[in-house]
């Protein structure tokens, strides 16, 4: 068997597409435009293409984009003085600060004096909540990629078996909170889990969120899965330089799944895709209009 392969770049054009439509409508028919802050604190440069490749997308959707760049040394203080100011803002419907902050900055404190309604990530623990208990909520922008692509190549997830293999609060407990919903049966695995290859097997989706490359063979796959791979691992090349793979062996699950997600051009092009969704929704909420379907979770 070779598996579908679930693409990624070319469903996230998608997704944002849909985003510019409501962008448009939302500026035609009620004059707002919605509004993403994002605020970087330091000079990882990581974290300085995540922030530029985000402002970029904005605008690209028709969305206002602003970008608060702090020195390193920036204080605790000020940082929450500048998102009290978001907090107040009309204009601004989301506000995103890029994660990792430096260390003397408490990253618990500062995503937690958000507005709620303003959080796009997801990361405020009313939005945590409010997921948990499956009231409408901002769902962190990975795993709602990953959901949206689930119930795209599916339609329905009832009653499949789900595997999440890693337990962050970014990725691993919101997806598995998210297939929950969607009435899937979820395993939460971890570094302490017994005989995960046993427990991946019985697995009809796998979605491996652990940071180590290539670590899930396909001999661990159960025939015609779905395998959604979130991991983006940095690799030495035989020949020399780096590329980029996942946390499945992609060419031995590929052979085994029935659907697979590639690293590159998988879950990371809708990582920004759902940004872009989620700060439609927190404008259409904070306006009182209804969210956009098939945007949320
Ligand atoms: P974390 O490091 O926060 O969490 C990793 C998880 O994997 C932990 O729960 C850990 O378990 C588990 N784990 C580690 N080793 C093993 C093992 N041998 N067997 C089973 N589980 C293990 O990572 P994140 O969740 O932040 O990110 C995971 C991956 O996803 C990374 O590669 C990251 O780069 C990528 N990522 C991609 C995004 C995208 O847009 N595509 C966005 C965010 C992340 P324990 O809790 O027991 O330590």
């Amino acid at each position: 068997m070779s598996a579908t392969v679930i693409d990624g770049k070319a469903f996230a054009a998608k997704v944002r597409g849909q985003v510019a439509t409501h962008v448009t409508a939302l500026k035609q028919d009620h004059g707002i435009t919605p509004g993403l802050a994002v605020v970087l604190v330091g000079e990882d440069p990581a974290s300085q293409v995540y922030v530029r490749s985000k402002g970029k997308m904005t605008v690209e959707v028709g969305m206002k984009s602003v970008e608060h760049k702090l020195d390193a040394d920036t204080s605790e203080a000020d940082l929450l003085a500048l998102i009290q100011k978001l907090n107040d803002d009309a204009e601004i419907h989301g506000i995103l600060v890029q994660l990792p902050l430096p260390d003397h900055l408490d990253e618990d404190l500062v995503i937690n004096s958000i507005d709620p309604a303003k959080d796009v990530d997801g990361f405020h623990i009313s939005n945590v909540g409010l997921l948990g208990t499956g009231q409408d909520s901002m769902v962190p922008c990975t795993p709602l990629g990953c959901l949206m692509m689930l119930r795209d190549h599916h339609g329905s997830l009832s009653g499949m078996d789900a595997v999440v293999i890693g337990r962050s609060n970014i990725v691993g407990k919101p997806m598995a909170q998210l297939l929950l919903g969607d009435s899937c049966t979820v395993t939460i695995a971890h570094s302490r889990t017994k005989d995960l290859a046993e427990v991946v097997r019985r697995a009809d989706i796998v979605v491996a969120a652990v940071g180590r490359p290539q670590m899930v063979p396909g001999d661990w796959i159960k025939p015609g899965a779905t395998v959604i791979d979130v991991g983006i691992n940095r690799i030495d090349k035989p020949e020399g330089g780096t590329r980029l793979v996942g946390d499945v062996d992609y060419e031995s699950c590929a052979a085994v799944a029935g659907a697979i997600t590639p690293v590159p051009g998988g879950v990371g092009p809708m990582t920004i895709a759902c940004l872009l969704a989620n700060t439609v929704t927190a404008c259409c909420r904070a306006n009182g209009l209804p969210a956009p379907e098939g945007l949320t979770a």
